[in-house]
């Protein structure tokens, strides 16, 4: 860990875990086709847990609140928590339901294509909310996903909220969402497409982003963070607006990318960075989880981040 860093932050992710299988293959299959000829390996995913391991590998002290099942897949995710120092006295084995699992197939140019199997990850509930709210009480943000049930991020923001604790949401997968969850809401990350959903607005042009964005910001929340792919992320509060733009790397595999930046963003905001100071240093590790196969064993650690935010 840096030596800049001081004490790790405490930052509580709420969300999915899931195992994925990953084929390579030369170009997405169209529907009805079979591509013969690929590579397979298997990883750990899921958002929240591709966040959770993000934020620690940024250098937060995290605590992850998920569900896995009783099962092969839900062991191996826990050693794998384990393994980068999270905590995981708040997640539950289930004994009814198998782990999360996704199949995930990634063409030569990096894009990604995906269907999940939720398992346990569907269970994850109110009462494990209220379980761990103490540590949610306690900590310095919250980092929260929608791959799990929405009364569950809900309870989850209102602890986070009603504790003066911010809550970083990241909308994914998109769905429209009510003030109910938006105004506990402190800064929303979601990409092009989720936030073209969110506000019924088409991003081509500055002005359309910036009326999204105000359209965001309207419900209350501090930030609005579209991410932009290969151009970086557009960064809009009530006093300011700007891209802040992506760090030039060759890509090979896109999956985590957002991960990456919301895992790296809670930490830097945890710190007490400025918004903007915040994305570039989400911008770095996302740069750096595109030039790797595969979720959490793309995540970059803090050292390789501050090379490249220091380059
Ligand atoms: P998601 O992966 O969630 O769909 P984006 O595609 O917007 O979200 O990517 C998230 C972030 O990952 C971007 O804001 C950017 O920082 C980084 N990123 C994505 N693609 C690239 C790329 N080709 N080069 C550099 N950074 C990238």
């Amino acid at each position: 860990m840096a030596k800049t860093l001081g004490v790790p932050k405490k930052i509580v992710v709420v969300g999915s875990s899931n195992t994925d299988m990953v084929i390579k293959t030369p170009r997405q299959p169209k529907p009805g086709e079979t591509i013969i000829g690929g590579e397979f390996f298997m990883a750990a995913g899921g958002k929240g847990a591709n966040q959770a391991v993000a934020a620690a590998r940024a250098g937060g002290d995290v605590y992850f609140v998920a569900r896995v099942g009783e099962d092969v897949f839900g062991r191996q995710s826990l050693d794998g928590f384990i393994r980068d120092g999270i905590h995981i006295e708040n997640i539950v084995q289930d004994k009814s339901a198998a782990s999360g699992v996704a199949l995930i197939i990634v063409a030569a140019d990096g894009e990604n294509s995906i269907a999940v199997a939720s398992g346990a990850n569907a269970r994850l509930g109110i009462e494990d909310i209220l379980r761990a709210k103490r540590i949610i009480a306690s900590s310095s943000i919250v980092l929260m996903q929608l791959e799990s049930p929405l009364e569950t991020v809900i309870e989850a923001a209102e602890v986070a909220s009603a504790a003066g604790v911010p809550v970083i949401l990241n909308p994914a997968p998109a769905q429209v969402l009510g003030d109910e969850i938006l105004r506990r809401v402190s800064y929303l990350t979601p990409n092009k497409t989720e936030a073209e959903i969110m506000t019924g607005i088409t991003l081509i042009t500055k002005a359309d982003l910036a009326k999204a964005a105000d359209n965001l910001l309207e419900k209350g929340m501090k930030g609005v963070l579209i991410t932009l792919g290969p151009k970086g992320v557009y960064v809009a509060t009530r006093e300011k607006k700007e891209v802040v733009p992506a760090f030039d790397v060759t890509p090979v595999d896109t999956t985590a990318a957002g991960d990456a930046f919301n895992g790296a963003l809670a930490v830097a905001l945890a710190e007490g960075r400025s918004l903007f100071d915040a994305a570039r240093f989400g911008n770095a590790a996302a740069a750096i989880a595109t030039t790797k196969l595969g979720a959490q064993p793309s995540l970059p650690f803090r050292k390789d981040i501050e090379r490249l935010t220091a380059s």
